[in-house]
């Protein structure tokens, strides 16, 4: 059978597809230590409330009602009304139930938007993603209709002590010329942890509106909810950001429920697509999340709860790591948010992806670092061969092991 090239397309080993296809290899194999995945911990003081609050929400009928109707395309009334009152009493913010989005999963938000505000335009030009900080989501980079949709920029790197280092946006080398329709950044940053500081923000802002151009902020990770987060920020918006938030980190991916806030007009335009593709964004999220939204719960166990679970899980398997394979051997990117730590191995004789296979060889499955840098015009910058991601948040005794079985091969090498 011959597929066309929208199949062709979608159907190459993507990079993200390679995640997915080893994440379930290791569910089969009970004995595999999963670090690669983006799973969220099943933290139990939250799931015990999901209980209570998915027991409530039966009892009172929303979620037989969420299960017995179609939302409208825009996603359930109720709950993205709830969501703009939460951020116009919070922040202040000048938004009506109009301005938000509801997607299932933010994933999907993200391939309608790369593809509305990019790509191949009708008067012949075409326009591209800037990624202003690489490394980024391994999972936008196969979101592009049209080839070469992307462009990254590489970091500045900051050496911190402790064999830490950071990345920062380095506004020198940040170019936006005109075939760029839009500027995206997750914050916190998948894979790095790294959370862009309201500065860097700031000036993201302000050259996005001085190209008249949307800045994309995946809040996938970040305040207020699910608050994965570990330094003191500001959420951010105005009518030229398009924030990307989702229940997912909060403990519940199976719910796929992605919240997109904008101005009405990509608003509008994404329930068009909606309606295309979907009908209808699930409203099981919706059902069980909004009594959290409309008494500010999500936020109070956001802050209590989750932020200082990821916090002190991320400082343990910093403390562990560092035991085990001291600087400079081994630098982590500063933990400042999400579920991940990111490794550098300077001067690493073999390539990410080798290691990544020997590491797999040896029962555990880490993500390679290459797959981070889409868009990044220079292939050969060594740095983007010499890291991995692995995700912290698992259960302490799978981290451990698998902490001891990266020693095990990073010392063989
Ligand atoms: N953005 C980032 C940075 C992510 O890490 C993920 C998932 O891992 C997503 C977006 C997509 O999440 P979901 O589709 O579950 O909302």
């Amino acid at each position: 059978m011959q597929f066309s090239q929208f199949g062709e397309k979608f159907t190459r080993l993507a990079g993200i597809s390679q995640l997915m296809d080893d994440l379930n290899e290791g569910l089969k194999n009970p004995e595999a230590i999963m670090l690669g995945g983006g799973n969220p911990a099943a933290i139990p003081q939250m799931v015990e409330l999901f209980r209570q609050e998915t027991q409530q929400r039966l009892d009172d009928g929303a979620l037989l009602q969420a299960m017995l109707n179609y939302d409208g395309p825009q996603g359930h009334d109720g709950f993205r009304q709830a969501l703009a009152g939460l951020f116009r009493r919070e922040y202040g913010w000048n938004i009506t139930a109009d301005n938000i989005a509801l997607t299932n999963g933010s994933q999907s938000a993200f391939f309608n938007l790369f593809n509305l505000l990019a790509g191949d335009y009708a008067d012949g030009k075409k326009k591209k993603v800037l990624f202003p900080l690489a490394p980024e989501y391994i999972g936008y980079a196969d979101g592009g209709l049209a080839e070469d949709q992307f462009v990254a920029c590489k970091p500045h790197i900051d050496f911190l002590e402790n064999g830490l280092f950071k990345y920062r946006v380095d506004f020198d080398a940040l170019e936006v010329g005109d075939d760029i329709g839009m500027i995206c950044v997750s914050r916190p940053t998948n894979p790095t942890g790294n959370v862009l500081t309201d500065e860097e923000i700031i000036k993201l802002d302000e050259i996005a509106q001085a190209k008249n151009i949307p800045l994309i902020i995946d809040n996938a990770y970040g305040t207020p909810f699910p608050h994965i987060i570990f330094s003191e920020v500001n959420p951010f918006w105005n009518h030229n950001t398009i924030l990307c938030m989702s229940l997912s980190k909060l403990g519940l991916p199976g719910l796929r429920c992605g919240i997109v806030i904008a101005d009405q007009k990509i608003i509008q335009a994404l329930s068009n697509i909606s309606g295309i593709i979907n009908l209808a964004p699930s409203g099981i999220g919706p059902a069980l999340m909004q009594r959290w939204v409309e008494s500010g719960d999500i936020l109070k166990h956001s802050a209590d709860i989750i932020a200082p679970f990821y916090q002190q899980k991320a400082e343990q398997a910093v403390h562990w790591l560092q035991e085990a394979i001291p600087a400079p051997k081994l630098r982590i990117h500063k933990p400042e948010g999400a579920l991940f730590l990111w490794l550098w191995f300077e001067g690493l004789s073999v390539s990410s992806q080798e290691l990544y296979e020997r590491l797999k060889q040896h029962g555990l499955i880490i993500v390679p670092g290459h797959y981070f840098f889409p868009g990044l015009p220079d292939k050969n910058w060594r740095h983007q061969y010499e890291c991995i991601r692995l995700n912290y948040a698992q259960p302490e005794e799978k981290v451990k092991q698998g902490i001891a079985i990266l020693q095990q091969v990073i010392n063989a090498l």
